[in-house]
């Protein structure tokens, strides 16, 4: 498997009728119709978007690299595939941004290309958890690039999956993490932890979860199949309600420092409200966790939204569907006060990013 000219086009200097075929199905799953900004995608040198009129463009990139950010003997192919695509889509989510175009360069051991009789291979079943996930999103893959993957250390070659999301938002309407005010309550949507949680059931036992499906609707898998908040954002946006956002990719405490930086404030949380996921709960009576609020507040990668909204906002309990809670307030920033407080009762502590400072207790 060589490299793939930009933008797959089918034009490889190879013979090797593996890698032809491989382009040809990636290209063939890609699917010819172009949504949204996409007026020509997989084929020519470029793709070329067209953004709608009073629209502008985000763009977000996220690198997943194997046994960083996925583990081959934990996560699914399905699993890996959504996850790459789901970063960049919370990202989009964030801006407020109605994703567009995806463009996807692998690098791949050899072996993960090859059906195996009737079994797909690796990169069949990655490609459905990307595909499927960006159906749902009315993302085109628009274009990428593969090539085969270095041995990097004894005889193990390694995947990278590196992905460039291209989305489109009302000019000078996209949420910023800058705006938000002194005043202004922040909120979350959906619940926080459970990605954490589900990430420590699979390191127990990565069998279980070997035939995990998103469709199931009896199960959740907040870790191996996240959600991206896109209608929320795009809720957001239209309704004018929220001043700054951010996704929670990291873990609340750091996020919400981020978003404290860029818009030079600092923020009180009330840890009470804050919505802990069930499996944070289960994870911390099983004995997995010190805490559920400590998942909550540090575990990441629940790829839920951040928002601020003015005091006097209108801000409903749900949003697209996901709820919403308010758990906490941004004020100005003063000399030796931390730049997050969570607040338990009387006491307060200095929420330090992924980890704990005690501030001040009375
Ligand atoms: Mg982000």
């Amino acid at each position: 498997m060589g490299r793939i000219p930009k933008n797959k086009s089918l034009r490889s200097a190879s013979t090797d009728p593996g890698e032809l075929g491989l382009i040809a199905s990636i290209r063939q799953r890609a699917d010819g119709r172009h949504a949204g900004p996409v007026r020509l995608g997989i084929g020519d040198d470029c793709a070329i978007l067209r953004p709608a009129p009073g629209k502008e463009i985000a763009v977000t990139t996220d690198l997943s690299l194997e046994n960083v950010h996925f583990r081959r003997d934990w996560h699914s192919p399905e699993s890996v595939g959504h996850r790459s695509l789901a970063r960049g889509l919370s990202d989009l989510a964030a801006m407020g941004a109605e994703p567009g175009a995806a463009f996807l360069s692998l690098a791949l051991p050899p072996e993960l290309t090859r059906n195996k009789g009737n079994t797909p291979s690796w990169l069949d079943r990655f490609l459905d958890g990307f595909l499927n996930l960006a159906r749902r999103h009315n993302c085109s893959l628009a274009g990428g690039d593969t090539a085969q993957s270095p041995v990097a250390c004894a005889g193990v070659s390694l995947v990278v999956a590196d992905i460039v999301l291209v989305g489109q938002v009302a000019r000078n309407r996209a949420l910023l993490r800058s705006g938000a005010e002194a005043g202004d309550t922040i909120y979350v949507t959906g619940s926080l932890g459970g990605a954490a949680a589900e990430l420590l059931a699979l390191e127990r036992d990565p069998w279980r979860f070997r035939r995990a499906d998103p469709a199931d609707p009896k199960t959740r898998h907040p870790h191996l199949f996240p959600e991206p908040r896109i209608s929320a954002g795009r809720r957001l946006v239209r309704s004018k309600l929220a001043s700054a956002a951010i996704d929670l990719s990291d873990g609340l405490s750091s996020d919400l420092s981020h978003l404290c930086e860029e818009s030079g404030l600092r923020a009180e949380i009330d840890s009470e409200s804050i919505p802990v996921d069930v499996m944070a709960r289960l994870a911390a009576s099983a004995g997995w966790a010190p805490s559920a609020l400590r998942l909550a507040l540090h575990g990441g990668e629940d790829y839920e939204l951040l928002f601020t909204a003015p005091e006097s906002a209108r801000v409903p309990r749900e949003i697209a569907g996901v709820p919403v809670h308010a758990i906490g307030r941004m004020s100005k920033r003063r000399g030796g006060m931390p730049l997050i407080a969570l607040v338990t009762g009387k006491k307060r502590e200095a929420l330090m990013p992924g980890g704990w400072q005690h501030f001040r207790s009375r």
